[in-house]
């Protein structure tokens, strides 16, 4: 009851949308500039939404990037059942211990229930593994590739959010075999470094690489590794996406097997050598949607990044009142409308927005809502002196760009502004990672819209203490907020920021005991 008046209190914010504030209310700023900027709408199932136009088009860039990047790693991609049955889904025990809570069942087929309940995926592992010991009968097979893009549904009673946590998702869902647990962690990283690039050369939103505590990586993996991402709004990380290397677990619970190529069948005749594979699965879901959203948002409403918005530039015809002729107006509309074919033979996505009936005042204000980087007015000075007004979305910045050189001008500044959107992304995230080497500072450092940077044990017992601890103390002030204990987020691969942790030497600052690498703790979503 608690989270349906929560929902009802979502929806209820929305009808009053404009002008709540990000820096004052953010779940209220974030749900009313999805809806403003119309990318989402609810829908009568709890924790579940539509993706709009505005919206599934970013998921289309991301697919169309990633795709191209899986299939030259000789990735390809198929598509598996979405019901698992309740035998092979509980095969492997870490894997369904972690996933049970969250996992929604079909019980009943019209009037009849069904003999054994059926589980709808919430991650396709136990799915497609009793095939993949089918289909893999030789070292000859390996490295098999696969994925998919699904959607997967998990139940979570934890505050639904749009896009970030989400009761069905779209993802992605890669899985591999190999022979080696060398080959694959060299893929492990390799699509993790494809996941970075998603969010920070697509999104322009920075991430930080690393890999997940024991207590926070994948139910029945060997490791997780993540790249995290930050809202600076709230101060609170978020899993960006998660590239996992699965060990051995799955291939012995479902038998993968082939025959060691390496070592000669033994001289008494006996046994060659069996190999269980090598496992790796990684995902990356609509989440990175709502990051963009939370990351570059501002009081206007949406700002895209260029390189996955789906209206780079909207022209708009400015000027023209009760006393401009026909024919003035008509040259305004045609040069808006030849200014966008120009564009687009340019490779601009560009629109001009001739719509009747609406001031350009209007128009302005619904392409800011809808982030649209770039707008360029044309006016009747303009017109006169050849040029176009072009203000930027991220800065609204104004400049005159003369219409010879628009072709080149319009996609470096669409250029300029995706590496700006970036940067500036960058430095805040980087700003807010401090380094706390006395447990006194945690719970400021948390305050402070801050991830606390320790040197850390990496004692499951350690991680939590330090999350109850630095519960206890904040106060809860929306009901709507996820908890106030900070977890582990990521030990950064990159641990060259931070002073040289020496053996021995540097404590943890939670427990005392030695401290082994800098580790990201922060609230989280
Ligand atoms: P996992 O298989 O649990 O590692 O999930 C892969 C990725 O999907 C995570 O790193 C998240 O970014 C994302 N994800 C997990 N749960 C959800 C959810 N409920 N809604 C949207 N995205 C999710
Ligand atoms: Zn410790």
């Amino acid at each position: 009851a608690q989270k349906e008046k929560a929902d009802a209190k979502i929806e209820g914010a929305v009808q009053v949308a404009i002008g709540i504030k990000k820096e004052v209310d953010f779940p209220g700023w974030y749900t009313s500039v999805l809806i403003k900027a119309d990318m989402l709408d609810y829908y009568n199932v709890s924790g579940c939404y539509i993706l709009k136009p505005w919206s599934y088009t970013i998921w289309e860039a991301i697919q169309e990037w990633f795709n191209v990047k899986i299939k030259e790693m000789g990735v390809e991609n198929s598509y598996f059942p979405m019901f698992i049955s309740s035998k092979v889904l509980e095969r492997e025990k870490d894997h369904i211990e972690g996933f049970a809570p969250e996992v929604a069942w079909v019980t009943r087929a019209g009037n009849s229930d069904l003999e054994e309940p059926i589980a709808i995926r919430p991650t396709s592992e136990t799915a497609m593994y009793p095939y993949y010991a089918k289909w893999i009968k030789s070292h000859r097979d390996l490295p098999l590739k696969l994925n998919q893009w699904n959607s997967v549904v998990r139940w979570e009673f934890k505050n639904p959010q749009p896009f970030l946590r989400t009761r069905e998702f779209l993802w992605q869902e890669g899985h591999t075999a190999h022979l080696t647990k060398q080959e694959a962690d060299v893929e492990v990283r390799e699509i993790l470094e494809l996941y970075r690039r998603v969010y920070e050369d697509l999104l322009a939103v920075p991430v930080i690489p690393g890999v997940k505590s024991e207590k926070e990586k994948f139910a029945g993996g060997l490791y997780t590794t993540t790249v995290e991402g930050f809202i600076p709004t709230t101060g609170r990380g978020i899993q960006g996406a998660t590239s996992h290397c699965l060990g051995q677990n799955f291939s012995k619970m479902f038998n993968i097997i082939v025959e060691d190529p390496n070592s000669p069948a033994t001289a008494t005749g006996g046994e060659v050598g069996k190999i269980h594979v090598w496992q790796n699965s990684w995902g990356l879901s609509t989440r990175t949607i709502g990051v963009m959203v939370m990351v570059h948002g501002d009081n206007q409403g949406l700002v895209l990044p260029p390189r996955v918005a789906s209206i780079q530039a909207v022209i708009v015809p400015c000027g023209i009142t009760a006393k401009t002729t026909n024919e003035a107006r008509n040259q305004i509309y045609d040069a808006c409308d030849a200014l966008a074919k120009d564009l687009k033979k340019a490779g601009v996505r560009a629109k001009a927005d001739l719509r009747e009936g609406y001031t350009p005042g209007w128009k302005f204000n619904e392409w800011e809502q809808k982030g649209v980087p770039v707008r360029l007015e044309i006016g009747p000075a303009d017109l006169k002196n050849g040029q176009t007004l072009s203000v930027r979305r991220d800065t609204g910045v104004k400049a005159a760009i003369p219409i010879s050189d628009v072709l080149t001008a319009v996609p470096q500044l669409l250029e300029t502004i995706q590496s700006d959107m970036y940067t500036r992304a960058k430095e805040t995230y980087d700003a807010r990672l401090v380094p706390v080497t006395e447990w006194k500072d945690v719970v400021p450092t948390l305050d402070n819209k801050c991830v606390a940077v320790l040197p850390w044990c990496e004692v499951e017992a350690c991680e939590d203490d330090i999350k109850e601890r630095s519960g206890r103390s904040a106060e809860q002030t929306d009901e709507r907020a996820p908890s106030a204990g900070a977890k582990s987020l990521a030990i950064p691969f990159d641990q060259s920021r931070w002073p040289e942790i020496k053996k021995g030497e540097t404590k943890c600052p939670a427990c005392g005991k030695d401290a082994k690498r800098w580790t990201m703790f922060g609230r989280s979503y």
